[in-house]
């Protein structure tokens, strides 16, 4: 049995309290955070880390993908703003509309042009995969979007502030308490939304939830490679590079097709691997252990890929990811439970309040069955695993991180609580702000109607 040890209560100071606290400031918090302000209320932010982004910053998880059905761009809204930003300070890459067409998208030369941006449609199985509507970013240009829209829609930002409890009056929650330098804190508010990608609050607050988990990564950037004599060598000199290739990857124990992807700084590529199974998101010793790990393998990997690949002479390491590359944990038991069928199927609901690449987010599956006045978004949203794989991407988290904020004005407004909020009305203010709700489905999609 473990030991434990007492801890002694106290007496904990309110710091702030708002219409609406997010926790956890990543793509799906600043999302939810950002749209609860333009909508009125008034909003606190908390995020344990110094910066906002999550995986998309400090995770330098640096492809926007799963936002297109073929030519249909399916993710709008606060994501589709952020790119627009980024597009402008040229810290972000999208393929043109000329080789995202049907007729082009999946011949030899777009796929020569997009590969290494990772600017294609990896859910088909035929090869060359057809280029389609996704965005290559930097992360510090990331946050720099998150904090200009966090700022001019009026969000307060609490950064340096780690969740540790939910206040609960019954089985309502009234607000949270962080740690922080300073000690512990309350933030009050009528509506908690749990953003924090391992659903640390709504577990907490006692929300039924199973948990998943799948590969750890420990990405990094590398500087000083020159990707054009890369991609030569790539394409003119199959057998060789498939070679060498065979061996990097080798070396990795652990990748998906493509080691390196390019990014919009020049000379600097990031690389999403190595993967490591069989640990666990939650636990201290398994990222420690993933964050040594993946240090080692990488190191290896840089000496190979100097002494044999072209472009890759000069190269270095220029960092590894603050935050772990951490896919999978808690995933909350909701209202309703999004199945893998669900997504393949490309299932719709009748609630459905937001939508990713081809597949339906219904509202009930970010409302907890037994917790009042919490709305869940983002990786943790109430999916079986399987479901989670093929719907956890940036973009629909940021579509589900809005529609909580929505959700939250909606049932504010109302005087209700945030399970009766009116999702027609929840649709139409999506809409109105220029994200896609998902109430008007695709030719592809198949119904099941809601309220079960
Ligand atoms: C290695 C890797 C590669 C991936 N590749 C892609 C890809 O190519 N394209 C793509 O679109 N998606 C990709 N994904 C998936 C995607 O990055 C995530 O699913 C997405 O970022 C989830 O967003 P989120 O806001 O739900 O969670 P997160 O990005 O995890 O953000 C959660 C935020 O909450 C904060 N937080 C957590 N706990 C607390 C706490 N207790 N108190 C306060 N704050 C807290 C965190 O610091 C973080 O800022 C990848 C994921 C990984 C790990």
């Amino acid at each position: 049995m473990t030991a434990t040890i007492r801890e002694p209560g106290g007496d904990v100071r309110i710091i702030d309290r708002s219409d609406v606290v997010v926790v956890g400031g990543g793509p799906a918090g600043i999302s939810a955070a950002v749209s609860a302000a333009r909508n009125g209320a008034s909003v606190t932010l908390l995020e344990r880390y110094p910066y906002v982004g999550g995986l998309a910053a400090g995770g330098m998880v640096l492809v926007l993908d799963d936002m297109t059905n073929k030519l249909e761009i399916t993710v709008q809204g606060i994501c589709m703003e952020m790119i627009e930003r980024m597009k402008k300070w040229d810290l972000c890459v999208t393929p043109t509309d000329r080789d995202r067409q049907l007729d082009i998208c999946d011949t030899p030369e777009a796929w020569r042009r997009w590969a290494r941006w990772g600017l294609f449609d990896f859910h088909t199985q035929s090869m060359p995969h057809p280029v389609c509507y996704s965005a290559a970013f930097d992360p510090d240009g990331f946050k720099r979007a998150a904090y200009d829209v966090i700022r001019e829609s009026g969000v307060k930002l609490r950064a340096h502030s780690w969740f540790s409890s939910a206040i609960m009056d019954g089985n309502t929650i009234k607000g949270v308490i962080c740690q922080t330098k300073s000690g512990r804190e309350a933030i009050l508010g009528d509506v908690v939304i749990d953003t924090t990608g391992d659903l640390d609050v709504a577990a907490n607050a006692g929300a039924q939830h199973t948990e998943g988990s799948f590969i750890l990564t420990t990405v990094s950037r590398w500087g000083g490679v020159d990707t054009e004599a890369a991609e030569r060598f790539e394409f003119e000199e199959p057998e060789r590079f498939k070679r060498l290739d065979h061996e990097a990857k080798r070396l990795i124990g652990g990748c998906w097709s493509f080691w390196w992807l390019k990014t919009p700084l020049p000379g600097v590529i990031w690389l999403n691997c190595p993967h490591i199974p069989k640990l666990n998101g939650l636990k201290v010793e398994d990222l420690t252990h993933a964050e040594l790990e993946g240090r080692n393998r990488i190191q290896n990997l840089l000496d190979f890929a100097r002494a044999n690949f072209p472009g890759f002479e000069k190269s270095y390491i220029v960092d590894f990811a603050p935050q772990t590359g951490v896919r999978q944990t808690r995933l909350l038991e909701g209202a309703y439970v999004v199945s893998k069928d669900d997504v393949i199927n490309r299932r719709h609901f009748a609630d459905t309040v937001c939508r990713g690449r081809d597949y339906y987010t219904p509202y009930r599956a970010m409302l907890p069955r037994e917790i009042e006045q919490l709305i869940v978004a983002g990786r943790h949203y109430s999916a079986t695993p399987q479901a989670q794989k093929s719907s956890r991407e940036i973009p629909p988290c940021m579509a589900m991180g809005e529609a909580a904020g929505v959700a939250a004005t909606v049932a504010l407004n109302a005087g209700v609580v945030v399970r009766q909020a009116n999702v027609a009305k929840i649709q139409k203010m999506m809409r109105a702000q220029g994200a896609d709700p998902g109430d008007m489905p695709s030719e592809n999609a198949t119904y099941l109607e809601a309220a079960e």
